[in-house]
């Protein structure tokens, strides 16, 4: 290619919107442009960068047995409505109306889809294993779109999906995937690692996401360092907080004290009151729907006062998404107190004879001398005894692991690390099948459902994180698997027929000739200039030709991010070759 004859609009100056790193280089090296919030067009240097990715996924997927297809980008909400998630997901759903004025929904994945599809298509065992797969545009709704193409509106997903006769069957195909993965994520020159991941409402343990280290992800990530254990946040467990919940035992009844103003826990740490966080209770109200009654009702949740709620971990217990935290009228309705003041203590909460679910967090579990609200304004109560005095509905692991506490695996201290996730493999087991009739007839000739699998990768999330971890101050460092072009030439003289512009041509054609995709830049600007270009867009060999080195029969090699090395004219091709080797290596 001819820098001349594409479109490549570097910027100079950092677009003030780009907050992070990967964000301002993918618009200074004129790889995207902003529509308008979270939406993005690709520009050519962009667009071969998603091709190359989607070329490493399509070999690796295929290689393990995906199928591709290409399923439609807009779903009758019907089936979305079949499975539940017309509901569950209804705040990620765009939805759009035709001239009948119905509405229709924009893909933010394909399960409803892909398991219409198999059950329209799937009969027999003996059809399965199956794995289908497709890259398309997804839609999603995100309450915070941010960070150029990580989290955005509209985005290239790979997403696939298993189908199989058996449990077993199903975790054959899920490990394949998982191993597709590493192979996908190392071979586009990322450092990444598998982790545990949260499976909410449908349960099992068979999910993993696929994350990037950087202080900009959005994910948290609990590991030990052993190797042995690392999940995301939301599913992370340890062996529990460092400092134990005291056990003070006394026979001192609860004992109601004031505690005017005192509304945080940090309040009942500091002075008159003095009572440790780890000895106060955090009484929470969420306002749940029940999938089987439709009712809305309120759930107390309990953790130790220094403790976290984790909501992924309260869905999973609830088994639903659909909750929210209760509105301070609403809490003062159901306690008669506003939060700040609020508790569990059966005796607080008898005053409408109401049956209350309260959950429980493991860690108080026997805890003596605990401190909680009354459900009066401005009052706590002390010398609670949770065995005693409060009706635990059910236990629970709810909080969020802090660094430091036990790994349960190994003993060791657990650390924890920002990451980006770009990718996400999952057991789905049933619950689509079931929903949506996909079913097949086993050996036996029984009629069972297909047990399923899903695995996406975020395409254009990946593009990004690449350059937030390969990159230096000069700019973006492409591996050589997913570059735009693989070496840039750079004639210092662009003179038709100049010994340098001979050079540069014959070099452009055996490398050409040889697969290899060379760009040569032949605008009419300062060396500088395109110097500064070429690393600003981080094509992994850039080769300088120019009339002083090539007097002496040489030209200049410099692998970006390496060092420059002078090699002669006529071995350059060879030198070339050898150094994209050794930078694929
Ligand atoms: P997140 O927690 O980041 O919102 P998710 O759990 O909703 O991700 P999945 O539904 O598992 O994501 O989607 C599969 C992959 O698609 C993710 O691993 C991620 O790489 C990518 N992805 C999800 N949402 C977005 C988005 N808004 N913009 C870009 N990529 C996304
Ligand atoms: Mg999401």
């Amino acid at each position: 290619m001819r820098w001349s004859k594409t479109f490549i609009p570097t910027l100079k100056e950092t677009p003030a919107e780009a907050e992070i790193l990967s964000h301002k280089l993918l618009l200074r090296a004129g790889i995207v442009r902003k529509l308008t919030g979270g939406l993005y067009t690709f520009l050519p240097i962009g667009l071969r960068v998603l091709k190359r990715i989607e070329g490493v996924i399509r070999e690796e997927m295929n290689a393990a047995g995906g199928l591709e297809v290409l399923m439609p980008a807009l779903h009758p909400p019907e089936i979305w409505q079949q499975s539940g998630r017309y509901e569950t997901a209804r705040d990620v759903l765009y939805k759009a109306r035709d001239r009948a004025n119905k509405e229709w929904v924009l893909s933010p994945t394909a399960e409803e889809v892909v398991t219409t599809l198999a059950a329209g298509e799937i009969s027999s065992y003996r059809q399965m294993p199956l794995n289908f797969y497709q890259i398309s545009v997804k839609f999603r709704d995100e309450i915070r779109p941010r960070f150029g193409l990580m989290r955005a509106k509209e985005f290239i997903m790979k997403d696939a999906y298993s189908f199989d006769g058996s449990d077993e069957g199903a975790m054959a195909s899920y490990q394949r995937m998982f191993n597709a993965y590493q192979r996908i994520f190392n071979r586009c020159g990322l450092k990444n690692f598998p982790v545990e991941a949260d499976t909410g409402v449908i349960g099992g343990s068979h999910s993993h996401e696929f994350m990037v280290p950087a202080e900009t992800g959005e994910n948290d990530v609990v590991y030990c360092e052993s190797g042995k254990y690392a999940a995301n946040i939301e599913k992370a467990t340890s062996a529990g907080p460092v400092n134990p919940t005291p056990i003070t035992e006394t026979a001192l009844a609860p004992e109601k004290f004031p505690t005017p103003g005192a509304v945080t826990i940090a309040n009942l740490v500091a002075a008159p009151y003095n009572v440790p966080a780890c000895q106060q209770i955090k009484t929470l109200v969420f306002m749940v729907k029940s999938a089987a009654t439709d009712q809305t009702q309120p759930v107390i949740v309990l953790v130790r006062g220094d403790d976290e709620l984790n909501e992924a971990k309260f869905a999973g217990l609830i088994g639903t998404t659909i909750f929210r935290p209760a509105t301070a009228e609403e809490i003062f309705s159901f306690l008669g107190a506003h939060p700040g003041s609020l508790g569990a203590v059966a005796s607080t909460l008898a005053a409408e004879g109401k049956k209350w679910t309260v959950l429980a967090d493991e860690a108080l579990r026997g805890g003596k001398g605990m401190v909680t609200g009354a459900n009066a304004d401005g009052f706590h109560i002390r010398h609670i005894d949770i065995p005693r005095d409060i009706a635990v509905s059910q236990w629970g692991d709810l909080r969020t692991v802090k660094a430091g506490e036990l790994c349960l695996a190994t003993g060791k201290p657990l650390k924890i690390q920002r990451a980006i996730e770009v990718g996400h493999v999952f057991k789905l087991g049933t619950k689509y099948s079931e929903k949506l009739n996909a079913r097949f007839l086993d050996a036996e000739g029984k009629s069972k459902p297909c047990v399923m699998g899903c695995y996406g990768i975020g395409v254009t999330r990946t593009l990004q994180a690449i350059i937030e971890q390969c990159n230096d101050k000069d700019g973006i460092i492409w591996p050589v698997a997913v570059a735009p072009y693989v070496v840039c030439l750079t004639p210092l003289s662009i003179a038709p027929g100049s010994a340098v512009m001979e050079t540069a041509e014959k070099i452009y054609k055996e490398l050409t000739e040889a697969g290899i995709e060379v760009i040569i830049d032949d605008r009419d600007e300062r060396p500088g200039v395109k110097f500064k270009d070429a690393d600003l867009i981080g094509f992994p060999i850039r080769v300088g030709i120019g009339e002083k080195s090539l007097s002496k029969g040489e030209v200049e090699l410099k692998p970006r991010g390496g060092t420059l090395q002078l090699v002669k004219t006529e071995d350059a091709v060879g030198q070339i070759l050898a150094a994209i080797k050794a930078k694929s290596a």
